[in-house]
Order: C-alpha cells, then sequence, then structure tokens
C-alpha cells in the first residue's frame, strides 16, 4: 500500500471535514499539485498540521478524492476494505434472504464509507462500479473481500473513468464463472432480463425498485399508463402487471424496441397489445396534442442531460417545461409520476419546479408520494447530496 501524502486544507474547509464531510475538491487544499498519482493515499490536515483524516486521490466529475477515515490509526488495507464491505453486506441481509428480489445494491460509495465505489448484486453475480483510476488501485483488495466474504458465482467490473466519466468499453468480466446473458432476476416478483457484459448499463436502475411497486399495486389497475425515457420499459412492465389496460412506452434510442419487447416477454406480457415508441419524447408531446390523447398515469424519468438532433434538455434547467408538455397530456385525476436523477438540485427545488409548471398552466394539483434512494442505497449522514433521486407522484385537479 502506498505511503500517505500529507495535504494541509485552506482554514475554511477544515470545519466540514471536521464534521465528516468526505469529499474532496480541489479548492479544498492548498497545494494540488503534490497529487500526483491517482489512488495514492492522503493524510489530511489543518493549516497547524491537525490531523483531519486519511483518504485517496481520484479524480471524479465532482471533486478530486474521498476521505475513509477520521481516525488516524485507521490503516487503509485489506482488512478496511474487508470491514467496509463486511458491513455493507450485513446490513443488506433482509434483501439476500428475499425470494422476491435477487438484484440490489449491496455497497453504495461514501454511503457504505468508500467514495467512488458501488457494488451490485444480480443473482449471485456482482458488478463493482469504479469511478476513478485512483479507487480502481484498490481493485485487488476489494475482490479478495469479495472472494472472502460472499459465495458469488462470478464478478463484473465497471471501469467509469474514461475522459469525462466515460465508460470504458472492454470485457467486464473478472473472476468466477461467466453468466449467461440475458441472466434473469426477480425485483418484487417480477422478472428482468440483464446483461452484465454488455457496456455501461445492464437494462435496470436498481435505485427505483420502490416506485415501481408503487406504480404497479396502486396506480395501474384500470389505468392507461404513459412511459416516457423508457429505457428498456421497466416502468410500463410494472404498469401492465398490476392491471393497467394499455401502456405506451417512449424512448429514443433505438436499443430500447428490443429490450423493451424483451422484458414484456419474460413476464408473459403480450408485448403486441402495448405500445413501444422509438421516438423523441418532445415530438411525442406534438403527437399526443394533435391526437388529444390523454393518459391516467404519465411517468416521467428524463437524463439529468439529453441532447436530440433537435432539442437539448438539462433537469436543472427545462424540467418545469417538460412537467407542462406532460401536464397537457395527463387526464383530470390522473397522476404524474415526475423523477429525477440530477445531483444539480435538491427535492425543495424540484416541487419548486412542479410548482412552477402547474401554475403556469393554471392547474391544480397535490403531491401524494414521494421517494428518494431506497435502503439499499446507503446515504451518509455527512453527504446528503448523495441522495440523488427524487421521485413526486403528482395528482392533477383537485
Ligand atoms: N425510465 C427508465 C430509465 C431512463 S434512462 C427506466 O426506468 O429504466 C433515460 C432514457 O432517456 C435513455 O434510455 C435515453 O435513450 C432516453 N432519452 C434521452 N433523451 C431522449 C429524448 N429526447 N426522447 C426520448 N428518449 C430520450
Amino acid at each position: 500500500m502506498h505511503k500517505a501524502v500529507r495535504v494541509m486544507v485552506k482554514p475554511k474547509a477544515e470545519k466540514k471535514f471536521k464534521r465528516g464531510y468526505p469529499l474532496l475538491s480541489k479548492e479544498d487544499i492548498e497545494q494540488v499539485s503534490v497529487l500526483k498519482e491517482e489512488g495514492q493515499l492522503i493524510e489530511l490536515t489543518t493549516k497547524t498540521g491537525a490531523y483531519l483524516g486519511t483518504g485517496y486521490y481520484g479524480k471524479q466529475n465532482k471533486g478530486i478524492g474521498w476521505i475513509l477515515t477520521q481516525n488516524r490509526d485507521e490503516k487503509i488495507n485489506q482488512a478496511f476494505f474487508e470491514r467496509k464491505i463486511g458491513v455493507a453486506l450485513t446490513a443488506r441481509q433482509e434483501l439476500y434472504a428475499s425470494s422476491e428480489t435477487t438484484a440490489f445494491r449491496v455497497f453504495n460509495a461514501e454511503g457504505d464509507g468508500i467514495g467512488g465505489l458501488t457494488i451490485d448484486y444480480y443473482d449471485g453475480y456482482y458488478v463493482v462500479s469504479w469511478y476513478s483510476e485512483g479507487v480502481y488501485q484498490y481493485h485487488a483488495e476489494v475482490y479478495e473481500a469479495l472472494q472472502n466474504l460472499t459465495d458469488y458465482k462470478g464478478i463484473y467490473q465497471k471501469k467509469r473513468f474514461n475522459t469525462g466519466g466515460k465508460y470504458v468499453d472492454e470485457d467486464d468480466f473478472v473472476v468466477g464463472e461467466r453468466g449467461e446473458f440475458p441472466l434473469l432476476v426477480l425485483e418484487n416478483g417480477v422478472r428482468f432480463a440483464v446483461y452484465l457484459n454488455d457496456g455501461a448499463m445492464v437494462g435496470v436502475f436498481l435505485d427505483q425498485r420502490e416506485v415501481r411497486k408503487t406504480i404497479r399495486d396502486k396506480y395501474s389497475e384500470g389505468k392507461s399508463v404513459l412511459n416516457l425515457f423508457s429505457y428498456t420499459g421497466a416502468f410500463s412492465v410494472y404498469a401492465a402487471l398490476g392491471g393497467a389496460i394499455h401502456t405506451t412506452s417512449v424512448d429514443l434510442a433505438n436499443r430500447s424496441l428490443a429490450k423493451t419487447i424483451e422484458q414484456f416477454s419474460v413476464n408473459d406480457v403480450d408485448y403486441e397489445a402495448q405500445d413501444i415508441i422509438v421516438e423523441d419524447v418532445f415530438k411525442y408531446f406534438k403527437y399526443a396534442k394533435r391526437k388529444d390523447k390523454q393518459f391516467d398515469v404519465v411517468v416521467l424519468d428524463p437524463p439529468s442531460f439529453a441532447r436530440s438532433k433537435k432539442f437539448t434538455f438539462s433537469a436543472a434547467k427545462d424540467y418545469s417545461n417538460l412537467l407542462q408538455e406532460a401536464i397537457d397530456i395527463t387526464a383530470e385525476k390522473g397522476t404524474i409520476v415526475a423523477s429525477t436523477n440530477s445531483a444539480a438540485f435538491d427535492m425543495n427545488k424540484f416541487k419548486s419546479f412542479v410548482h412552477q409548471a402547474f401554475q403556469a398552466q393554471n392547474t391544480k394539483y397535490h403531491i401524494e408520494q414521494e421517494f428518494s434512494l431506497p435502503v439499499d442505497f446507503k446515504v451518509s449522514s455527512t453527504f446528503k447530496e448523495g441522495n440523488y433521486l427524487k421521485v413526486l407522484f403528482i395528482k392533477k385537479g383537485v
């Protein structure tokens, strides 16, 4: 293991690190130039040399590293990684024990004590995501920990540290036995076909588990459901299984058609009775308005940023406008499920976007339910902004 380099923080940053804030930014420290090799350990001190914490150097979109401990005597070694991962695994025992759910997150970065590292579980297989070259320097320790603590069938990895935090496209298999894909996993009794070695995304976003269940159990029976930015159609599948009379899924990506057909099929839903549309959502709004379409439930789950041929979308700037379009094609007393994973604003700000949109449309509304990350996506009490997911179930009308 590397020897820690001493780094002094600027006086105005001392307080937050004393309180346990885990993310290190280049603005926090006096001399960025001492940080050379990604993965190198950092001992953070005040200007007068008082110990603040130990962390590692690793450049991500956010920050240049993460604090791992505030205990000077705690060594960052094999035992450290094993301890952190062991605690995280124990905290997910209920999910491991469930026969209805076989896919969930087992390690959520700084929420479980190691920023830049996440581990997901898919029915015996583990997918480890590395968010910087720095944290990847510890891959041997992490794989050894999984070897010692779990009975994995196999491990896959996603390196998310190409320029701009992009995924490094390569064979993602690490160790164990190779899976056969699609691998069928379960979530609340619903099947998902996942591909662990097919690019950055596996086919399902695990953080929406509770939202999907709520849509199926409380918002689908007898309803027409429009799923916008639908990807593999996970929300549509849940809606159909919950008794929706019809679902419409809209996504711009060509892959979404075959993927959505597959997710319906593995759940024995007749996909031919559903609409799966490959199109720009903003174009679809125009079409739907021309045809006077109205849906009982509209699910809106856009990416934080997107650029299509004609439109650019930024959740922080354009969510309110997106909602206005959705309000137009939602039936009176219908529900909009508005979701965002943008870390650029918090729940209060998100609610203000909702308020703006309904006000601009001169329409009454009330928020029936709200969701953020589920328990397996553990959030650090000293890094609340790690709770990026915000979902509101909004009833249109009074
Ligand atoms: N709701 C999905 C996840 C959405 S991910 C789920 O629950 O699984 C965001 C999706 O938005 C991607 O599949 C992307 O192809 C799609 N997308 C981005 N811009 C779009 C646009 N302008 N119109 C339609 N789809 C878009």
